[in-house]
C-alpha cells in the first residue's frame, strides 16, 4: 500500500489497492454522503483499520474534480494536492 502525506491536516493517507467492485461500492457510499458505510467497507474487507479508513474516506472527493476541503473544482489527477488550500485529494472518477 502506498502512503501519501497531506500537508493540510498532517496525516499520512493510505492508498489501498481496492478491487474494482469494492472501489465502486466505496465511491457510491462517499457520493451518497454515507462515509460511515465507506469506512466499514474498508475495515470489513480488511484493507485497513478504522482510523486509517476514516482518514482515507475524508480525503476522497465527493464530486469528481472538486476538493473535499474547499470550493476548488479543477482537480485533474487521481491524487492531487489542491492548489488553493493544499489539502491532498483522492480524486477518483
Ligand atoms: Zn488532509
Ligand atoms: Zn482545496
Amino acid at each position: 500500500m502506498m502512503i501519501s502525506y497531506c500537508e493540510k491536516c498532517q496525516n499520512n493517507i493510505p492508498n489501498p489497492l481496492l478491487n474494482p467492485t469494492d472501489r465502486n461500492d466505496l465511491l457510491a457510499f462517499v457520493r451518497a454522503n454515507k462515509p460511515l458505510q465507506a469506512m466499514a467497507l474498508l475495515k470489513e474487507k480488511e484493507y485497513m483499520n478504522l482510523y486509517d479508513s476514516k482518514v482515507f474516506v475524508t480525503h476522497l472527493s465527493e464530486t469528481y474534480g472538486k476538493c473535499h476541503k474547499c470550493n476548488y473544482d479543477q482537480l485533474k489527477h487521481e491524487y492531487e494536492v489542491c492548489p488553493k488550500c493544499r489539502a491532498l485529494n483522492i480524486n477518483w472518477e
